[in-house]
């Protein structure tokens, strides 16, 4: 994310993180325009080689106005799993006409947002979801376009909460339902059947599920064809890893390659969901170090940052990168990194060697992804600001919450109830 030392501390493109610090306080999440940019642009370019190809970046990795703005601007599809994170990609200059709805619980008042607003596909994930979504376009005397998100049953090889394509997961339908429900939405005046879509988990790091889900949906690609259910699109869904300890996920063009040579020379547009590759790296929390203790054998660095504003480590046992902001000579130690929150659970890491004081500055690296989507006001604490830095200039895209934000829509009640 254009995240380096210069002249002894941490700067993000041109600007120094003790100056973020100073002007818009902490806890702040830093994000980088640039390395934004480049991320979606080398997916983009990646798949150049098939005609229409489309990555629809997954909102919920990153929902904040200015980076899906960025990302619209850039030229971005987007993957949305809710009625909210439509008006988002709306409100941020999004072009509904690239939009692709995953998510298994669509709202009558979702499917019918969308239908107003032209999207691309629904990606039904229930045969119960396909008779709502064809009653609710008939009512309205439209055509809804709509993709089935199969479940292939490969293991995804992640973390159990972050595998998807199993059969046991709530996520898609098996293949043996999706030939019916195909052939009933086919039978539907009021269904256009444009595609199939499979979404197998996140932080994969190896090509091999990619590929071997790819292969059970185009059987099933194929297999439809031969019944005279042809589908314009293949949406191969995200996932796609990413290094936040030293794990070597597949790059973005050997994952484009191995998608397009699985693909051959169907005639399938191919459209991706990336989320967590787009955005992790182009973020990072800034935090700073309120006080140290020892408790037993254990160092404790208290940081003003908790598991309310990053919540990956706690639910995921994630292990993120985290740095001295301005690197200090002394002997490193090992700190447990925990949060104020009053949860044995809130930590951002364990056992790192650094060496610090009270009131340094730390930043806790590719925290562009499920971070700030992912934070809450757990403590009755007010979320992160957020930063958004361009070259030499910072823009504050999103203010730090006050108390008034805490309690908005609360009521006490009336004196003598
Ligand atoms: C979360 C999600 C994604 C994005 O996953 P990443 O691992 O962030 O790339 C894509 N598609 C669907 C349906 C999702 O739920």
């Amino acid at each position: 994310m254009g995240l380096h030392l210069r002249d002894g501390a941490l700067h993000v493109e041109g600007v120094a993180l003790e100056d973020l610090a100073t002007r818009f306080g902490t806890p702040t999440y830093v994000y980088s325009k640039a390395a934004l940019e480049q991320a979606y642009g080398a997916f983009a370019s990646a798949f150049s080689a098939a005609p229409g190809s489309l990555a629809c970046y997954a909102v919920k990795a990153n929902s904040t106005l200015a980076v899906l703005g960025v990302l619209a601007r850039a030229g971005a599809g987007f993957d949305i799993v809710s009625g909210g994170e439509l008006q988002r990609v709306l409100k941020a200059g999004g072009n509904p006409a690239r939009v692709v709805f995953s998510g298994v619980s669509k709202s009558r008042e979702d499917i019918s947002a969308a239908l107003d607003a032209g999207i691309l596909c629904f990606n039904i994930e229930s045969a119960a979801e396909l008779e709502r979504i064809a009653a609710i376009a008939a009512s309205r005397a439209q055509v809804a376009p709509v993709s089935l998100r199969v479940n292939p049953d490969v293991d995804a090889m992640s973390h159990p909460y972050i595998s998807t394509g199993l059969r046991e997961n709530k996520f898609g339908v098996d293949m043996q339902t999706a030939r019916a429900l195909y052939q009933r939405a086919a039978s539907l005046p009021s269904l256009r059947v444009c595609g199939i879509d499979c979404h197998i988990g996140s932080q994969i790091t190896s090509l091999s599920p990619f590929v071997d889900a790819l292969d059970r949906v185009l059987a099933l690609v194929d297999a439809l064809s031969a019944e005279g259910i042809v589908l314009e699109h293949i949406d191969v869904g995200g996932g796609l890893g990413v290094s936040y300890n030293g794990e070597s996920p597949p790059s973005v063009q050997d994952y484009a390659s191995a998608i397009l040579a699985g693909v051959g020379a169907r005639p399938l547009r191919i459209l991706t969901e990336p989320g967590r590759a787009i955005v992790a790296a182009a973020g990072l929390l800034l935090t700073r170090v309120e006080y140290l203790k020892r408790n037993g054998e254990r160092s404790f660095a208290i940081v003003d940052a908790g598991m309310n504003d990053l919540l990956r480590p706690a639910l995921y046992g994630a292990w993120m990168g985290i740095e001295a902001v301005r690197p200090r000579a002394g002997t490193p130690q090992d700190w447990d990194i925990v949060g104020p929150v009053c949860e044995s659970a809130d930590f951002l890491g364990k056992q790192r060697a650094l060496a610090l004081e009270a009131g340094d500055l730390l930043a806790v690296r590719d925290a562009g992804a499920y971070a700030f989507s992912m934070s809450s006001n757990y403590n009755s604490r007010c979320r992160a600001a957020e930063v958004m830095v361009d070259g030499d200039t910072a823009f504050l895209v999103r203010e730090r919450e006050r108390f008034e934000d805490l309690v908005r829509g609360e009521r006490l009640l009336p004196a003598g109830a």
